[in-house]
């Protein structure tokens, strides 16, 4: 891409200052984006209130515009996935999936009924409740699936007649500055600005009076400072957060055949999902063979740049977060850890990090204890089913989780131990707008994902009428 600009009440703009994107797969920077002033950040928020008034009056030109975006979407996958790929690392056909995935989302939010209800209606009163638009919403997110998890706000939030500011990632900024660069072209003026910036853009958007929904995705250091930074003004507040998903796994399930289905439960998008599985519990008995089997996948797993179509793991995505798992893993080599594959920075350019499957580590080593969002996957033994429930329960999150058995019966008695926003059967990671999406405890608050998602950026109103 030659140029990266933001997108602010409908005109595409850069900044005085700018700041460097790195490519993951080199370590080198390959582009700018612009940084946004304090004062642009004011023209955006205000745009955004002022376009709000018209754009939430016209529930039928809103899903105009949106199927129109979505086609304009489509049309560019395949460049912004480009994007994607050079400034995230994610293989290219992965990226290219995550933007079509954007444009599908779009194009379906625009279809969805708006919720309205008669509680109670009879000769004696009548009870009516709709739901409005708060008014402008930011959004702010992460780098791991920069695309997707802009469209998870930007489509719900602009449906229910919301206008928005959207700050991405100061690692990921291009491909979502391309988004809002494509949608501009099919929405009204000011309805969605996206700028970009580092942490303290952020923190100035969060803080703004005329905010009044902030939409977040990130860590849960950060989603503090965000819950903070929103009770100033008592702003709605949807924050999705870190895990440490638990994966167990029952006496009755086959090893040989569970390789495959947990490595890339754990590693896809090289283990830096917010519901990846980040420990494994598996019966004492089990241990070894289920450890050989996710073992024998990571060696197999092609690791390289995400341009290379053979590719099937890209790099970590920053220095930053590189060095943390390199920490991780040397925290748990001197807590006695057995490496059964990886272990090792790559010796290349870029932040690669070998596929990692170890064991020997307790419940109290950092790599179990604390999210590692990298591709490194610890396995630990049970004797005791209840044991293991209470070890899967102990940590401060509660996003994802799974449990892996031949039956259907056992697995659901396990499930409905498990303290997260959702336990997965046999799987990992299926998202569905038939579900909520949300964390227990410290993983967040609210939820995303289908008609769940879209009233979280709606204000209740209610009529409440006495006829006699
Ligand atoms: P992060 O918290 O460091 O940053 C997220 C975003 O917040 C970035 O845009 C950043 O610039 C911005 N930010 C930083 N400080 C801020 C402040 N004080 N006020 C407002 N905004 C601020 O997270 P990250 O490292 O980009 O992402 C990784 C984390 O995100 C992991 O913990 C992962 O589990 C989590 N995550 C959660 C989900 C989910 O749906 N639950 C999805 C993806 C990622």
């Amino acid at each position: 891409m030659d140029r990266a600009e933001m997108s602010i009440d409908g005109e595409q703009c850069g900044a005085d200052s700018a700041f460097d994107v790195i490519n993951p797969a080199t370590g080198e920077t390959f582009a700018q984006a612009p940084e946004c002033s304090a004062a642009q950040l004011q023209r955006a928020i205000a745009a955004a209130d002022r376009a709000q008034r018209a754009w939430k009056r016209d529930l039928n030109a809103r899903r105009t515009a949106m199927r129109n975006a979505a086609e304009l979407l489509q049309a560019r996958a395949e460049e912004i996935g480009r994007t994607l790929t050079l400034e995230q690392g994610k293989p290219i056909a992965h990226a290219i999936g995550e933007v079509a995935g954007a444009a599908n989302q779009l194009r379906a939010a625009a279809d969805m009924p708006i919720p309205h209800e008669v509680t109670h209606d009879d000769a004696r009163g009548r009870i009516e409740v709709t739901y409005r638009p708060y008014g402008v919403v930011a959004a702010i997110t992460p780098w791991n699936y920069p695309v997707l998890i802009a469209m998870s706000k930007i489509a719900p939030a602009l449906l229910a007649g919301n206008a928005m500011v959207l700050k991405p990632s100061p690692y990921t900024p291009l491909s979502t500055l391309q988004i809002g660069e494509v949608l501009s072209q099919a929405l009204p003026a000011g309805v969605l600005n996206v700028v970009s910036g580092g942490n303290e853009l952020g923190a100035q958007l969060t803080a703004h009076p005329d905010i009044k929904k902030i939409s977040f995705t990130g860590s849960v250091a950060t989603g503090r400072r965000v819950a903070a930074a929103a009770g100033e003004d008592l702003k709605r507040v949807t924050l999705e957060l870190g895990g440490n998903d638990p994966a167990i796994v029952l006496d009755d399930a086959d090893p040989a055949t569970l390789g495959g289905s947990l490595f890339w439960s754990a590693f896809m998008n090289s283990g830096q999902i917010c519901t990846a599985v980040k420990r494994v519990y598996a019966p004492a008995s089990m241990l070894a063979a289920l450890t050989e089997a996710v073992a024998t996948v990571a060696k197999s797993a092609k690791v390289g740049d995400g341009l290379d179509p053979d590719t099937m793991l890209g790099p970590i995505n920053n220095a930053m977060q590189l060095e943390r798992v390199c920490e991780l893993v040397a925290d748990a080599r001197q807590r006695g850890a057995v490496i059964h594959a990886g272990g090792e920075r790559m010796p290349r350019k870029g932040y690669f990090f070998e596929p990692t499957v170890l064991s020997g580590v307790g419940d109290d080593v950092r790599i179990v204890a604390e999210e590692q969002f990298g591709p490194v996957l610890p396995l630990l033994p049970y004797d005791d089913l209840e044991d293991a429930i209470e070890r899967a329960n102990g940590t401060h999150f509660g996003l994802g989780s799974s449990v892996w058995s031949a039956s259907s019966e056992r697995a659901r008695e396990v499930a409905i131990e498990i303290d997260a926003g959702t336990v997965w059967v046999n799987q990992h990671l299926a998202l569905t707008p038939k579900a909520p999406f949300g964390g227990a405890k410290c993983s967040g608050i609210g939820e995303a994902g289908g008609r769940w998602g879209l009233e979280s950026f709606m204000q209740k109103h209610v009529i409440n009428e006495r006829r006699a």
